[in-house]
This record gives structure tokens, sequence and C-alpha cells, in this order.
């Protein structure tokens, strides 16, 4: 594994925000069928989940100006982030159907497929045409 790898902390695996959002209001839905049994617990339930949600908007905050990056960015080539080499995707939380294989081995992510991947990265520079 390249240090590049190893600074991606590949225990790590991005969730998809949709998912958690359908799991949070599924919660909330449960936790409605209980209502007046205990309502000091109710509170803080819903408050964690409030919390939760608060959360998940920054997320999805991040996600679009991931998918911002990944247009505007000047190593995205053909959707295809030129900078990053990958080892494991698995280990990365990165889907298979966004890598692809170049002919000398190296895999490169597809951004247009995985953006989240430009969320945090330090690499990026605009694309200047
Ligand atoms: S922001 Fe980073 S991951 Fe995204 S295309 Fe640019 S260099 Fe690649």
């Amino acid at each position: 594994m390249s240090s590049i790898d190893e600074n991606l902390k590949p225990n790590i695996v991005v969730l998809s925000t949709s998912d958690l959002e359908e799991e949070i209001k599924g919660i909330n839905e449960e936790l409605k069928k209980f209502k007046g049994e205990n309502e000091e617990e109710h509170r803080k339930i819903y408050e964690i989940l409030s919390n939760l949600s608060k959360m998940l908007n920054w997320i999805n905050v991040a996600k679009s100006q991931a998918i911002w990056k990944s247009k505007t960015c000047k190593h995205s080539v053909n959707f295809t982030c030129q900078a990053w080499n990958i080892s494991d995707e698995e280990k990365l939380g990165i889907p298979s159907e966004a890598i692809v294989i170049n002919q000398d081995g190296t895999k490169k992510v597809i951004v247009s497929k995985f953006p989240d991947i430009c969320m945090v990265c330090p690499l990026y520079e605009a694309r200047r045409s």
C-alpha cells in the first residue's frame, strides 16, 4: 500500500447519507408509537435524532461541494481523477464500478461515479481554461 493510500485510512467506509436519512425517518416513526409512555426519554431521543439530522444536512452540503470539485478540478480528466492511485478500493470504501484500471496497472477513481473522494481532498486545484 502506498503512503497516499495509508493516509486515506483504509478502515473508513463512506456511508450513504440517503440510507442514514431513511434510518432516522424509520426510528422517528417507531418512536411515535411509544409517545406518551415516557415523555422525558422521548424528548432526549428526539433531540439526538434532531442532531443527527442536522449533521446529515452538513454532510449533504459537503457532498454537493464534492460534486462541484469533481467537475472543476484540473486533475479530473474525462471524469477520472489522475492524481490518486488506489491500491485497494474495497478497503477504502470505493465501489469497484467507480475504478478504472490503466494499462500500467494503476487504478484510478472515476469521480463522476464516486465524487465523495473529492470531498476533503487536499490536491484540489481549479481547472483553468
Ligand atoms: S479534488 Fe482530489 S480527488 Fe477530486 S479530482 Fe481533484 S485531485 Fe482528484
